[in-house]
Order: C-alpha cells, then sequence, then structure tokens
C-alpha cells in the first residue's frame, strides 16, 4: 500500500514564537540572534519582512544591519521556543501516533492509517493548521506526499503559511521543473558542478545516465539520481524521548580504593555524557549509584537548576555526590551513573544566554566527531586514563 506523508515546518519559527507573544513586534522585520549590541553572532531566524530585505539564516548580524537598519533584533529565548515546539508535538499527536520529530521545527507524520478517520489527508493538514493557528498562533506549511522527500519539498515550495498535496505517481511531474538546488542534500558545490554539466533542473538531473552519474559522483551519484526522480524509501522513525541514559559496572574484584572508583565513574559519565549528547538531550537530574559488597545499593542524586550535556558538568556533581557513598566502609561491588529529566538539547542554545557552555559544546562536539569516526576510547579525560588506555570492564558492563 502507498503511504501518505505529512511534512509540516513551521514558518520563521523562532521569530513568529516571539511576535505572537508580543503583538507590537508583529508585521515588523525582527531578527533573532542576537541583541543590538551583538556585532559577531549570525542570524538565527529571520521574521519573513526580515527577510523581504535579503536577509536570511547564517548571515551575519553586522551584514543584517546594514541590509535593514531598523529591523528588531533579539537573542531569544530557546525555553519558549522548545514549550511552543512541544504544543505543536501534541497537536501532531492527535492526529497519528507515527511522527518523526526532525528539528525543533519540523516534523514527518505517516497518517496513511488516519486517512479515513479524518476525512482525507486536506482534511488533517487543514485540522493540524487551524489548531497551530488557534492555539499557538503561529504560522506553519504543510506538505504531503508519498514519501518524506516529496513532502518536504512540497512544504518548501508552499512556504509560508501554505499547503501542498502530491498526489501518488505524480511525484517525478512535480518535481522535474524545479531547480536542482532545492533537491535536499544538494550542496553548493554539487549544484556547481550539475551547472557546468548543463543540469539546471531536477527533471534533466533524473535524465542524466546514470553511468554519467555514477562516474561524476560516485555511489552518491545513484542516491542523487534516485531522490531527482522522486524515489526515496526512508521510513518515519518516531521518536520517543528517553526516561534516562544510564552506565555501569561491575568490579572485578570489590574496591576500597575510592581513587579508582572515581576514576571509573568519571570513564562511565563521559560514556553516559557522549550517549546523551548523541540523543541531542541534555539532563537535569544527575545521580550516582552504588553497590557495596554486601549487596546494599544506594543512589544519589542532585538536580541542576539549569539542564547539562557538558560531561565537566556531570563529574563536578558526581564528585559532590562521592562522599555521601564513602561513608560506609564497605568494598565496592559497583558503580554507575544516571542521567534523567531529559530535555532536548539545541545546538542553537547557545544563542540563548549560555556562554558559560558554548565554549564547552564546541570542544566536545569536536571530541564527539573524533569519537564517532574513530572509537570512544580515542579521547578521554586525564583523570580517567589512569585506568589504562583501554578499559575492560567486567560483565555485566555497560548496561544502557
Ligand atoms: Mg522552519
Amino acid at each position: 500500500m502507498t503511504r501518505r506523508i505529512l511534512h509540516i515546518d513551521m514558518d520563521a519559527f523562532f521569530a513568529s514564537v516571539e511576535q505572537a507573544r508580543n503583538p507590537l513586534l508583529q508585521g515588523k522585520p525582527l531578527i533573532i540572534g542576537g541583541d543590538h549590541s551583538d556585532t559577531r553572532g549570525v542570524v538565527c531566524t529571520a521574521s519573513y519582512e526580515a527577510r523581504t530585505y535579503g536577509i536570511h539564516s547564517g548571515m551575519s548580524l553586522a551584514e543584517a544591519k546594514r541590509r535593514c537598519p531598523h529591523a528588531l533584533f533579539m537573542r531569544g529565548n530557546f525555553e519558549h521556543y522548545r514549550n511552543a515546539s512541544e504544543r505543536v508535538y501534541t497537536i501532531l499527536e492527535s492526529v497519528s501516533p507515527c511522527i518523526e520529530f526532525a528539528s525543533i521545527d519540523e516534523s514527518y507524520v505517516d497518517i496513511t492509517g488516519s486517512l479515513r478517520l479524518f476525512g482525507g489527508e486536506n482534511a488533517i493538514a487543514h485540522h493540524i493548521k487551524d489548531t497551530i493557528r488557534k492555539e499557538l498562533h503561529l504560522p506553519c506549511t504543510v506538505g504531503i506526499a508519498s514519501n518524506k522527500l516529496v513532502a518536504k519539498i512540497a512544504t518548501n515550495e508552499a512556504k509560508p503559511d501554505g499547503y501542498r498535496s502530491i498526489e501518488n505517481g505524480k511525484e517525478s511531474a512535480f518535481l522535474r521543473p524545479l531547480p536542482v538546488h532545492k533537491l535536499p542534500g544538494i550542496g553548493p558545490r554539487t549544484c556547481e558542478i550539475l551547472e557546468s554539466l548543463g543540469i539546471m533542473t531536477i527533471g534533466a538531473l533524473a535524465d542524466l545516465p546514470s553511468e554519467l552519474m555514477l562516474y561524476t559522483f560516485g555511489v552518491n551519484g545513484y542516491l542523487l539520481q534516485r531522490a531527482a526522480r522522486g524515489e526515496s524509501s526512508s521510513e518515519v522513525t518516531p521518536f520517543s524521548i528517553p526516561k534516562s541514559i544510564s552506565r555501569e559496572t561491575t568490579f572485578e574484584q570489590d574496591l576500597l580504593d575510592w581513587h579508582r572508583i572515581e576514576q571509573t565513574l568519571i570513564y562511565l559519565a563521559e560514556r553516559a555524557g557522549y550517549a546523551l549528547r548523541e540523543q541531542r538531550m541534555e539532563a537535569r537530574c544527575i545521580s550516582l549509584k552504588v553497590r557495596y559488597a554486601d549487596f546494599q545499593t544506594v543512589t544519589f542524586a542532585h538536580t541542576c537548576t539549569e539542564p547539562t550535556c557538558i560531561d565537566s558538568d556531570i563529574i563536578h556533581v558526581l564528585q559532590g555526590l562521592l562522599p555521601k557513598a564513602q561513608k560506609r566502609r564497605v568494598r565496592v561491588r559497583l558503580v554507575g551513573v544516571s542521567l534523567s529529566s531529559l530535555r532536548y538539547y539545541s545546538p542553537q542554545m547557545s544563542l540563548f544566554g549560555k556562554e558559560r557552555s558554548e565554549k564547552w559544546n564546541r570542544v566536545l562536539e569536536k571530541v564527539d566527531q573524533i569519537r564517532k569516526r574513530h572509537g570512544f576510547e580515542l579521547i578521554r579525560m586525564a583523570s580517567s586514563i589512569g585506568l589504562g588506555r583501554r578499559v575492560c570492564l567486567a560483565t555485566p558492563s555497560l548496561s544502557r
């Protein structure tokens, strides 16, 4: 059976949330990313009024100010955007349980099973748009097609505050006249190569001989051409928010050496922090778990005022909890770290007044990239290196 996939993208999301909260901002060129005194930042979101001056996300604030000196500049408040995003999610949930949260302002919903119940896809699209407009006073755009790729392009073509549906079988006809850069995944470099080959439209790309595509772009050429033909098989994968992320290990022999226990704990914290960031989440509650040789198990928890995904923050909390566990003079059999009260973390978070974390986020981003490529063990905290280059944890070791 052919699926029907709905893609929804909030229009100028951060700017629209601010405009909905403050009527004085409505109809004005509004730029989120930094206030008037910020000279080094970039535009995070520009309202549609600001876009008419050629201002777009990623542009430097200085350039935006030059193009539109009377624009309003705000640093923004991530909490507000996250709350709005969660409310949108709840509205989508009323239509179908199969929702993929693509980013804070963008989701895919598989509505195949909901079509009959709601009286067709047009009814679903309008229900979603109207409910979001009524409850949150926010504009959004909806695209519907047989797959995620075409649904997303349909949304982009219908922006702002629009709706576009592409019938099954009409995917290719819809894509053909569009310029190649409208195909998601085509960067400026690929675009340049295609244009030098005289390939201006998605249709022309679809018609190129497959051998030429393979020769010019390798395996990517094949994927690119499939996309150009409107073919995509990636499914809507619902994502449920994990309750907690924990890592624990049982020592080979019960230990009374608290230095060694602390080193192990730091190592576990690094693993848990890495998993947390991989999920693009941050935690407010950090707990230490200790099982003694007599099997008595204790957990000590600390709730931070601000959620974090930074290793050194997590470790600092754990080190503060350790003395509580040390009060019992009994050997330790197992230690563990658990991170809970989880929430989504946004890479843009540093724009919203978390300057202290900014440096750490950048460092950890690099570290995580290297770990993804070369394995976790390559980069670790100096304090856990004492455990040796390769940490062998006894089974049951790193529980999820
Ligand atoms: Mg958007």
